[in-house]
């Protein structure tokens, strides 16, 4: 799960993280009210959408236009700056073409930056340790800085039983090139961001720029942050941060009914059970020359209403052109799932081509009635099999 800036600063300033005041407004009226309640004599007025290279983005309205962070100098022109922002539609390099609406802006208090580093907090699958990542090359894109200058990232790994070290972040300090007290600052911004990870459950941390002032002082001019999905359960105060209007609506409606969904680029869909299968189909489909339009997992008790639910989600995805449905009858019985995909079937009133391919206890009689429901589903044998008759299904159909 994703929150916005706004909130990944009010989360990390409860952990000592230094950020700068500031508010949040969805209205031009509240900006007013927000900047006003600032010192200034300087306010940015930051678009909240849960993707970054907003500053670098334009407006699809107004394609020449300024970006979605914007400096003003007086209250009157954080009211016009919110006005030219809220319910437009913010295009970035991470939002994709289409753009996302901004509905929520965050203004804050301008600084005076001196230096611009990057810092960022994951979980490093290889070591499967919390890694701190930092860079003095902040502010722009880390992805083209560790293409080209990989010696400008610097990583620490932490032991989880020890925890963050002080000398970690005093060895990050000297990497980067800080000075002077700036260097306390650091190990201060990142004990902060440490504990939040790991109070938070989080997936990811980064601030991009973490800013050195010109009195040598830190603070976080920008955060985002992420959340483990399977650790959200501890937390029902992140689950109030989530916003609905930033997520897939299809991601949604699966999470409603129990199942995992992930929105892919293809254009067959695919619903099976377990993960192991889902990834393994997703291959398949891929060696067959086609694209996945999904990862969709039903689990281990499919019944019609879950069958039902995942149909109506991959049809609402305008890009699905076919749909694989393969299922390994463990738990469940191959009678049932079939007849669960065939009344399905019917009740979405199906229009794209469907092949299911059915393993385990009462395959046969699955099969057959699939065979006997007088739908145009097609019937296949094994995995390859499967993914060829729908990728096949789908180049006929096109013709
Ligand atoms: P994004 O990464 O989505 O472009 P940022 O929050 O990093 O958004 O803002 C982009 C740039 O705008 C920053 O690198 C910084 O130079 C400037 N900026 C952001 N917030 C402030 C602020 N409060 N004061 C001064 N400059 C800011
Ligand atoms: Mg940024």
């Amino acid at each position: 799960m994703n929150i916005h800036e706004y909130q990944a600063k009010t989360l990390l300033k409860g952990y000592g993280m230094p950020v700068l005041e500031g508010r949040v407004a969805r209205s031009s009226d509240e900006a007013l009210v927000a900047a006003r309640a600032l010192p200034g004599p300087v306010y940015v007025v930051k678009s909240q959408i849960h993707a970054g290279g907003r500053g670098a983005g334009r407006f699809k309205e107004d394609p020449n236009g300024k970006g979605g962070v914007r400096l003003v100098k007086s209250p009157d022109e954080a009211e016009a700056a919110a006005r030219a922002m809220l319910d437009h539609t913010l295009v970035t390099k991470q939002t994709g073409p289409a753009g996302r609406v901004v509905r929520r802006l965050y203004i804050e208090a301008g600084c005076d930056i001196k230096q611009e580093l990057y810092l960022s907090l994951l979980t490093d699958r290889e070591t499967g340790r919390i890694a701190i990542i930092a860079s003095r090359e902040g502010g722009m894109e880390i992805e083209e800085v560790a293409a080209h200058s990989p010696e400008k990232i610097l990583n620490q790994t932490i032991d989880p039983a020890l925890g963050f070290s002080d000398y970690q972040g005093r060895l990050l300090a000297e990497g980067l090139g800080l000075r002077g007290k700036s260097i306390a600052h650091f190990t201060k911004v990142l004990r902060a961001a440490y504990q939040a990870f790991v109070a938070l459950d989080a997936a990811v941390i980064e601030i991009n720029p973490l800013v050195v002032l010109g009195d040598g002082g830190l603070v976080a001019l920008d955060a985002k942050m992420s959340f483990d999905d399977n650790a959200l359960f501890r937390h029902p105060e992140l689950e109030e941060l989530r916003d609905p209007t930033e997520e897939d609506p299809k991601e949604l409606e699966a999470a409603r009914h129990g199942l995992s969904y992930v929105a892919l680029d293809g254009n067959i869909g695919c619903m099976v059970n377990g993960a192991g299968l889902a990834m393994a189909t997703m291959d398949i489909i891929k060696l067959e020359g086609a694209e996945p339009a999904n990862f969709l997992d039903v689990g281990g008790g499919a019944t019609k209403e879950r069958v039902v639910a995942a149909f109506k989600i991959l049809l609402s995805d305008k890009n699905v052109e076919g749909i694989l449905v393969n299922i390994f009858g463990g738990i469940m019985r191959c009678d049932i799932i079939a007849s669960a995909v065939v009344e399905a079937s019917r009740e979405v009133q199906l229009n794209v081509p469907l092949v299911v391919r059915l393993e385990g206890t009462n395959v046969e009689l699955g099969q057959k009635l699939i065979d006997e429901s007088g739908l145009p589903i097609i019937n296949a044998d094994n995995l390859s099999d499967a993914a060829r008759k729908i990728v096949a299904a789908v180049k006929g159909a096109r013709n």
